[in-house]
């Protein structure tokens, strides 16, 4: 058997770990729950103001569930990562 292994060290270690976890609030905001968007036509949707750059035309681009406005999925969910809010208005997410 395993003398050595300490459970009380492995408790200890596991609650301070969840303690940490919770102190730092983070969103966990997902875009799997954004409506996806083809792109049909990149010039009505304009820029992705997160790269600032355009719609590629049969490309999915994620719409924001707030406010509608567009973004590339990988820019989005990016974003958010840092930020619960849409970029153009500033809307809360969720
Ligand atoms: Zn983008
Ligand atoms: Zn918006």
């Amino acid at each position: 058997m395993e003398d050595s292994f300490d459970l009380d060290l492995v408790l200890e270690i596991s609650v301070s770990g969840v303690e940490l976890s919770s102190e730092i609030r983070a969103p966990e905001i997902s875009v799997a729950g954004f409506q996806g968007v083809a792109v049909h036509n990149p010039s009505l949707l304009g820029l992705c103001v997160v790269c600032m750059d355009k719609f590629e035309e049969g490309s999915m681009a994620k719409q924001m569930p707030s406010c509608s406005h567009v973004y590339h999925e990988s820019c989005i969910h990016m974003w958010l990562q840092h930020h619960n809010s849409c970029p153009i208005c500033q809307c809360q997410v969720l």
